[in-house]
């Protein structure tokens, strides 16, 4: 009997999957519910003996099984989008079922756990530390200094967090471990767990991700002994953008309204219910199999400058080969959206694109150059984030991506802090002037004496401009976290590479910059 294998990854089931998997079980066919390749503009793909067919729909299965389906991709692992890919975290990606424990072992599943409980806790933490892994959630903090100082800091009471509340624009990495290889998570916090000596963990998943969070469960269950001493639980985040940041995240966790600590007390010394806590995103703990399982120098043999090991960078936008595509740092952007993502969708020229989610900077063709790195990204004033990159043409009116940014932050700030809390919805006024052309006249609080900064007379365009450089410094600078503080990145590289769209002339941008 055929054997066929159909991801129930939640975007291959939007794409119509289940459908496709009734299909071929009608047909008579063994069909197995397995991971997401990750190449989604193949969506609903099966695969027979290592052969791939996509895109499906019912209708096309009769040719399948016939051997005349003109949607035959050749066999999966050579087409050039995985062949391409050093795939450390997603190694098993496409190929195993994602609540079969007999599936993860069989792959590689546990090693790691086993190695970090043979070398004990110690020697865990400098395996993670000599990897150079940093954090993956945007801030790229090296994980294994953090490993330490929780399992330095006094208290028999530690926990270890995950991050799983990816709302980053473009993003979906983490919920392809959650609903491909949750067992992959979890053994990586067991070994975290085991590093730091906590007995207790959580996973906060946002609340848009179902399929995740009923993966995630159901895999905690699955694995409760194998983890044991380690209890692990899943909680459901309730949808604010702002729970993302570690310590707005503790405070959701904690029953409490989701705004934002102020740093000192970390969180690695303070953080859940007060006691020394390690956050870490989804991929930072997935990565951390691999990494005990394969030795540190494995993983740090990849990568680039002081960004080492791979990055799942998630392609999404209008791009003609949309998925997800892990590789070592130092490949290049244009790489990335040219030749990998194969440009646009639509088939016109890239205009822009945005990397790091909707608090990324904008970077044109000219920057296509920039090594994907933390170190390259943050010399170009700009941030790869949880490296997710949005492809726009050029059609994309970059005021209103700008525009954009300022309300999103207003929509999401938690409240705690001014430059935030006013500043974002200050932008979007500012920014409506500037793309209605209307100019403003000053009102009367901006006459009194104090106000010595404030224009008396009509604003003109690049007094609306200055207005708008002015209010992202003191964001930048002034705000508690960052969403508040990476507003402006979006918003000042539009003004930078697209001064026309906002209508200014070409003195104006040199102003500008
Ligand atoms: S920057 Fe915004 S989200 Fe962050 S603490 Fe301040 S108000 Fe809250």
């Amino acid at each position: 009997m055929t054997l066929v294998r159909i991801s129930d990854d939640a975007l291959a089931i939007a794409c119509g999957a289940d459908a496709v998997a009734r299909a071929f079980a009608e047909a008579g066919c063994i069909v197995e519910r397995v991971s997401s390749w990750g190449m989604h503009w193949f969506e609903p793909l099966a695969e027979i003996d290592g052969m791939g067919f996509g895109p499906l729909a019912p209708g096309d299965v009769a040719a399948v099984l016939a051997g005349s389906s003109p949607k035959a991709l050749g066999a999966i692992e050579d087409h050039p989008f995985i062949a391409r890919q050093q795939r450390f975290t997603f190694a098993r990606a496409g190929k195993t079922r994602p609540l079969s424990l007999e599936d993860y072992a069989a792959h590689g599943g546990w090693h790691g756990l086993e190695r970090a409980r043979s070398i004990g806790p110690e020697a865990t933490i400098d395996t993670v530390t000599r990897s150079g892994l940093r954090g993956r959630g945007g801030a790229g903090f090296p994980a294994g200094i953090k490993w330490k100082t929780v399992a330095n800091a006094p208290g028999a009471l530690k926990y270890i967090v995950c991050n799983a509340d990816e709302g980053d624009s473009a993003t979906f990495a983490d919920r392809m471990v959650m609903e491909g290889d949750p067992f992959m998570l979890i053994e990586g916090m067991a070994i975290a767990a085991h590093a730091v000596g906590a007995h207790r963990g959580y996973v906060y998943i946002r609340s848009e991700y179902p399929h995740a969070i009923a993966k995630m469960e159901a895999a905690v269950a699955l694995s409760a002994e194998l983890i044991a001493p380690f209890v692990l639980e899943v909680r459901v985040g309730a949808g604010a953008y702002v729970c993302g940041e570690e310590t707005s995240l503790l405070n959701s966790l904690e029953g409490k309204r989701g705004e934002v600590r102020a740093k000192p007390p970390l969180p690695a010394l303070e953080g859940l219910f007060g006691k020394p806590t390690v956050v870490n995103n989804v991929l930072t703990l997935a990565a951390v199999p691999f990494i005990l399982a394969n030795g540190a120098q494995a993983y740090a043999d990849i990568g680039f400058g002081h960004s080492r090991g791979t990055m799942p960078i998630q392609l999404a936008g209008n791009i003609r080969h949309g998925g997800l595509f892990e590789i070592g740092f130092g490949i290049t952007l244009g790489e990335l959206v040219q030749d990998i993502g194969g440009g646009t969708a639509s088939g016109r020229p890239v205009r822009a694109v945005q990397v790091g989610g909707p608090l990324g900077a904008y970077h044109p063709p000219s920057e296509f150059h920039l090594p994907f790195d933390y170190e390259s990204f943050a010399a170009a004033d700009a941030l790869i984030g949880h490296a997710g990159i949005t492809v726009f043409d050029d059609t994309a009116d970059m005021s209103a991506q700008a525009r954009f940014a300022f309300a999103f932050c207003a929509a999401e700030s938690c409240g705690k802090c001014t430059p935030c809390r006013i500043g974002a919805v200050r932008g979007v006024e500012v920014m409506d002037r500037i793309r209605s052309r209307s100019g403003r006249a000053a009102d009367p609080v901006e006459h009194l004496p104090q106000m010595r900064n404030a224009a008396k007379a009509p604003r003109t365009l690049s007094d609306e401009i200055a207005l708008i450089e002015d209010l992202c410094e003191t964001m930048k600078f002034g705000s508690l976290c960052a969403l508040g503080g990476f507003t402006p990145y979006p918003v000042l590289s539009a003004l930078r590479h697209f001064p026309e769209d906002f209508g200014a002339e070409p003195q104006q941008q040199v102003a500008a910059e």
